[in-house]
């Protein structure tokens, strides 16, 4: 239980909704800023205005996945006002509130350090990154029917990148019945592609690859997919590119010789923001469990 927890959560999306549901069901005292036009209720939970929360007894602060605008703004889908968290309200926390994240964008690092808090970014844990590569994939597979007009089933497709989300993808499209080559460099990558069933080559030959491919899909954050990849795709190859901003693709070479190329993001909260938000939730729970100990420090 968290009983003795007193928890601002401050805008977001849907996935919120889970996170507060987890929090006030432990028994948490949850303040809800930036949320005026939710309708739903949650017993434990109050509606505030951020500047009058009692940032003085605050054990926690849940931030957006996005954590803050680069104008330094909390964004927030459940009210139209502006909601930006400032130095002064972070100073005003006791030495052993935390901030959660999912990522840090320069502002909240900044931020965070200026003020002397610990920030805990969740989406660089494994367990985050693996959980949520599911509906990522499903995402993946969503987009790629979306924008074609041909089976995955029997369709070429490549996966680049063997981490946690390439992995994910790689075997969803197998087991839609795709021919799945996974571009990767290191060889420990290709030998598990190998063992997942899948055809492995290395990275640099994409060029070579290219040609037969229906589908390319990239979830590697470096510039992967260039000119003379791009030059020899067919000309309905469609690029699906997962990885965060700017993506790996050449995009405007892409738009120039007519391959439709799209960057997919933030995925998960859009397929499925309810298993998205209970794995943010469930981690949420067991980092705050364990902080229990460090309070009354
Ligand atoms: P990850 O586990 O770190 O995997 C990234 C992979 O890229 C690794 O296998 C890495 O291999 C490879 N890689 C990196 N630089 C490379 C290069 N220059 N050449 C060849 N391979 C390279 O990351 P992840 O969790 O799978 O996430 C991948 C991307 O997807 C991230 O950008 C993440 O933010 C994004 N993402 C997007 C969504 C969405 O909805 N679109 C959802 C979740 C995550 P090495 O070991 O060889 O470095």
């Amino acid at each position: 239980m968290l009983t003795e927890f007193q928890i601002a959560v401050l805008g977001g999306d849907a996935r919120q909704l889970e996170i507060i549901r987890k929090l006030t069901e432990l028994d948490a005292k949850v303040y809800l800023a930036g949320f005026e036009q939710l309708e739903q209720s949650f017993t434990g939970a109050v509606k505030e205005k951020l500047e009058e929360l009692p940032f003085d007894e605050l054990d926690a602060i849940i931030l957006p996945v996005a954590g803050l605008q680069p104008t330094g703004e909390i964004e927030t889908v459940f009210s139209s006002a502006p909601l930006r968290l400032t130095e002064e309200m972070l100073t005003r926390t006791p030495a052993h509130c935390v901030i959660f994240t999912g990522i840090s964008p320069p502002v909240l690092t900044k931020l965070a350090e200026q003020t002397g808090k610990t920030l805990i970014r969740l989406f660089d844990r494994d367990d985050v990154a693996i959980y949520n590569s599911i509906p990522t994939a499903e995402g993946a597979v969503m987009m790629a029917i979306q924008h074609t007009d041909f089976t995955i089933h029997g369709s070429s497709v490549a996966v680049l990148g063997m981490g946690r989300v390439g992995m994910s993808v790689a075997r969803t499209f197998k087991n839609l019945g795709a021919n799945v080559r996974l571009g990767a460099r290191k060889s420990e990558h290709l030998a598990r592609a190998i063992e997942m069933g899948l055809t492995p080559f290395s990275i640099e030959q994409l060029p070579q690859e290219a040609e037969t491919l229906d589908i390319v899909i990239n979830t590697i954050p470096s510039r992967v997919i260039t000119a003379p990849a791009i030059v020899k795709m067919k000309p309905n190859t469609l690029i699906i590119d997962l990885a965060s901003k700017p993506g790996g693709t050449d995009f405007q070479f892409a738009k120039k010789r007519g391959i439709k190329a799209i960057l997919a993001l933030g995925l998960p909260g859009i397929v499925a923001p309810k298993t998205a938000g209970q794995v943010l939730a469930g981690v949420l729970a067991e980092l705050l469990r364990k902080m229990d100990n460090r309070k009354g420090d």
